[in-house]
């Protein structure tokens, strides 16, 4: 058998609020649950209605943030719209080195100083299909004013323009298939050699000698 033994990917996803990113990466969970670990960031922010503490997010005042910047805590972090975020360094290389991949679900400064530390992370950007529906999206929520909606969209509008710096980028114009191609990303990226660590071919030399000699080979294609 030949075997190739590869590390976990690192998969770094951003995208403006209302492009679906959440939706694609639960997915994704679904898919996959146990080659797939997404991390849990640490925030200041204020916790919303529909956040789970410690699984949305890890929630702490901006003094207990500040402090876990000073012990090294973060693999990266950012001030994002007033608040902190950022994601723990702790159990990434252990899931990487399990194989396991590794989704970073962060935005566009947080993207680029991971790239920094682990080059050979993948960068995927999702975009809306439309800023038509980027609008829909956005006040389907329901729980933002108005003067809140058009901040997101103005901030969306920005970051749009910063895809060319990921590696890939996908149309969240249907779930389906944009979680379709997500995967053929991650599945793709596995497929590269210089992301193999290790080819093992546990086929003895007696046993190869054997195939060689061994009749019943001779004539199948
Ligand atoms: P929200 O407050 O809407 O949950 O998130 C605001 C933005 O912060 C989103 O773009 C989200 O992807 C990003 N974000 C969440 N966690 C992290 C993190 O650990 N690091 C960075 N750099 N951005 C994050």
């Amino acid at each position: 058998m030949i075997k190739l033994k590869e590390k976990g990917s690192l998969i770094v996803i951003s995208a403006p609020s209302g492009a679906g990113k959440g939706t694609i990466i639960s997915e994704l969970l679904k898919r996959d649950n146990k080659g797939r670990w997404l991390s849990v960031s640490t925030t200041s922010r204020k916790i919303r209605t529909n956040d789970i503490p410690g699984v949305t997010y890890n929630f702490v005042t901006e003094e207990e943030f500040k402090t876990k910047i000073k012990e090294d805590y973060f693999l990266e972090y950012t001030n994002y719209s007033g608040n902190y975020y950022g994601t723990p360094k702790e159990y990434i290389n252990e899931k990487l080195n399990k194989g396991i991949d590794v989704i970073l679900e962060i935005e566009i400064e947080g993207a680029s100083n991971v790239k920094k530390i682990f080059p050979e992370a993948i960068s995927i950007f999702i975009l809306p299909p439309s800023l038509k529906e980027l609008v829909r999206r956005l006040k389907k929520r329901g729980t933002d004013s108005d003067e809140k909606i058009i901040e997101r969209f103005k901030k969306a509008y920005q970051e749009i323009n910063e895809v060319t710096k990921y590696n890939y980028v996908v149309v969240n114009d249907n779930v389906e298939d944009a979680v379709s191609k997500v995967e053929a990303i991650i599945k793709a990226e596995k497929c590269r050699v210089d992301k193999i660590e290790e080819v093992i071919i546990d086929t003895k030399e007696e046993e190869i000698n054997q195939l060689l000699m061994d009749e019943k080979f001779r004539n199948d294609d």
